[in-house]
């Protein structure tokens, strides 16, 4: 009965319609990147200038004690699964070893290994995700799928979602239903995150920390949602398969362990696909041999 308020969400539906994760948005998001990252240069000067360190720690505060409630909560309703929880627990309560500079790079806080790419996961759980998170389960890899709340309505998807989750995967929110921000309204982008923070919430016990805005193009307000949240944004350094040419295994593997942007910390965009879900195993293996480790995202502020 809960689920049925996020159908009532009025542009859901048609901006669903107009789709996710084709050509135009690959387009779209490609298109953005320069300008983004210059954006983002001018706002992390911004941040450092304001409160980005009180900020941070408002975030840690408002994520411990969210872990806490909701560790408390899921072992309470699952007994049976409490050796799971409890592993989840220790995990969860380890101090984060790095976090996200200017929104993008992943940087150690002390001395962590400065030799790791993050790994994300876009526009999920769409036909791939629980295949996807298998085999990088099955290469001890973590990675963050970024979900779209069209894609967990249905009973199916909302399993989907689960069963990543369970793999041991973090859930980061991608909006409700893919939209540019800087085109709808602030009560409309307010249903776009928080709604989709509640209905994650509802299948895996856990609200998302980790925000990434379609096409990377984030507002003022949505910046200050995340801050309301106690979410972090973030968007990334490099990605390949959207493009032409590297929509097929063979390409996608090559380029995305020979990136020119390939360096410590890189955030690495790629998408719910057939054919990135068979290059996960060849890009993992590349970036391994060219020394970089992929991060745990449980491991980030
Ligand atoms: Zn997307």
């Amino acid at each position: 009965m809960r689920i049925a308020k996020y159908f009532s969400v009025p542009l859901a539906l048609t901006i669903f319609l107009s789709g996710c994760g084709n050509d135009e948005d690959n387009t779209i998001e490609n298109g953005n990147e320069p300008e983004m990252n210059e954006e983002l240069t001018d706002e992390n000067e911004e941040n450092n200038l304001n409160s980005n360190e009180n900020l941070n720690e408002d975030i840690n505060e408002t994520n411990d004690n969210n872990q806490e409630n909701q560790n408390n909560e899921s072992i309470n309703e699952n007994n049976e699964n409490s050796n799971m929880e409890n592993e989840e627990t220790a995990l969860e309560d380890q101090e984060p070893l790095y976090e996200i500079d200017s929104n993008i790079a992943i940087r150690p806080i002390d001395d962590a290994d400065e030799e790791i790419v993050l790994l994300t996961i876009d526009d999920a759980p769409d036909n791939y995700g629980p295949e996807m998170a298998q085999i990088l389960k099955d290469l001890d890899a973590g990675a963050i799928f970024f979900v779209n709340g069209h894609f967990i309505q249905s009973e199916e998807g909302q399993e989907q979602l689960k069963e990543i989750h369970e793999l041991g995967f973090e859930i980061g929110n991608h909006t409700m239903t893919h939209p540019n921000l800087s085109n709808i309204s602030e009560e409309e982008q307010y249903e776009e995150i928080v709604h989709l923070n509640d209905l994650i919430e509802e299948i895996i016990g856990e609200r998302p920390r980790f925000f990434r805005a379609p096409f990377g193009v984030n507002t003022d307000y949505s910046k200050e949602l995340m801050e309301d949240e106690g979410m972090q944004w973030m968007n990334w350094s490099y990605g390949y398969d959207w493009e032409a040419g590297y929509m097929e295994k063979e390409a996608l593997e090559e380029i995305m362990v020979e990136a020119p942007a390939l360096g410590n910390g890189a955030n690495l965009l790629m998408h719910d696909r057939e054919f990135t879900k068979d290059a996960l195993e060849g890009i993992v293996e590349g970036l391994r041999e060219k020394g970089y480790e992929i991060v745990d995202p449980n491991l980030i502020k």
